[in-house]
């Protein structure tokens, strides 16, 4: 197969890995760049080039589409979808996950536990909002933070008043969280693919911090995730649409918590705590994807003789 890995960054670890992994399986892989990529959209004949060259020979894809770019990158994704390339992860998935207000109605709609979640436009309904989550401590997030930036921890309400007024006066769109105290700065990452937890990571916060993002210099060591936990993730990832989901979760009284679904999980803290070649665990679903694909081809060729022999 040709596999692509879409990425900006040809150095990271990520990308590195992946290209490491398509080939050790015999696959030829090539890393293009989404944001040098351009499409050409007419009936029946959809393309995508990217630098001079036609990507008619792409099989599949491993979208790793950042935050900055989200908009152009998964319309890259969906144009080769609708070429009928394999992905990692469906165009829309990869949008829905972005929005961390969207991410929790979905999952709420899905039955799944969450810390209580509140979001609001006007100043006048601050009051409200900061009791329907429990008072405070609480924390505020800014719906397209990634890496911890953009996630604050307000100790009173007077401080959480003041920072969301801040925030809507600059125009941001937050959400409003309960502080989950059980968490005391860990949080549980599961990477899920294609319906199952191939590896998951305990991530504890430096000292003095409240996340535990890797970037912000928390460390990362291996867990047995409970039956419970398994459960959520694999849930979790599912009602995103997602078949390579990293879900956060924090341990509570209650039960596990999901925090988000990152549809562009990192593989260097995952397989660094857990010794497991993760990113082999998504070139064999793009593999079992593909076999699917050609199995099904010669049933629509011969549909498509027969439809047009009515003709
Ligand atoms: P980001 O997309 O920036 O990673 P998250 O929502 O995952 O944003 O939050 C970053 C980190 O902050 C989490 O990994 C967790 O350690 C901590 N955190 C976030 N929300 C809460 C919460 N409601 N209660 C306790 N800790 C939280
Ligand atoms: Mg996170």
């Amino acid at each position: 197969m040709n596999i692509a890995v879409l990425s900006t960054n040809r150095n990271l670890y990520s990308t590195k890995r992946f290209v490491e992994a398509i080939e050790t399986s015999g696959h030829q892989a090539q890393i293009i760049d989404h944001s040098k990529c351009y499409v050409g959209i007419q009936q029946g004949n959809p393309t995508i080039h990217y630098r001079g060259q036609d990507l008619a020979h792409i099989d599949a894809i491993i979208p790793r589409i950042g935050n900055s770019l989200t908009f152009y990158g998964s319309a890259i994704v969906r144009q080769f979808e609708v070429m009928d390339v394999v992905s990692a992860n469906p165009s829309q998935a990869i949008t829905r996950s972005r929005d961390k207000l969207r991410c929790m109605q979905i999952l709420s709609g899905a039955g799944l536990g969450l810390p209580i979640t509140g979001f609001a436009r006007s100043v006048s309904d601050v009051d409200d909002l900061i009791s329907m989550v429990g008072g405070a401590p609480l924390v505020i997030k800014l719906l397209e933070g990634t890496q911890g930036i953009g996630v604050v921890l307000a100790e009173t309400k007077k401080a959480a008043s003041s920072v969301i007024e801040a925030f809507y006066g600059l125009g941001n769109n937050i959400l409003i969280q309960e502080y989950i105290k059980e968490a005391k700065g860990t949080d549980i990452r599961a990477f899920v693919v294609d319906g199952k937890v191939v590896g998951a990571m305990k991530r504890t916060a430096k000292e003095g911090e409240f996340r535990s993002n890797l970037h912000r210099g928390g460390s990362a060591e291996i867990v047995k995730l409970t039956r419970d936990e398994k459960a959520s993730a694999i849930s979790a990832a599912k009602a995103m649409g997602l078949t390579v989901a990293g879900v956060d979760m924090l341990p509570s009284v209650r039960g596990p918590l999901i925090l988000e679904v990152n549809s562009s999980p990192g593989l260097e803290g995952i397989e660094a705590a857990t010794g497991k070649d993760i990113a082999i665990e998504v070139v064999r679903y793009l593999e079992r994807q593909y076999a699917v694909k050609q199995a099904a081809k010669p049933i629509s060729v011969k549909r498509k003789i027969k439809k047009e022999s009515k003709l």
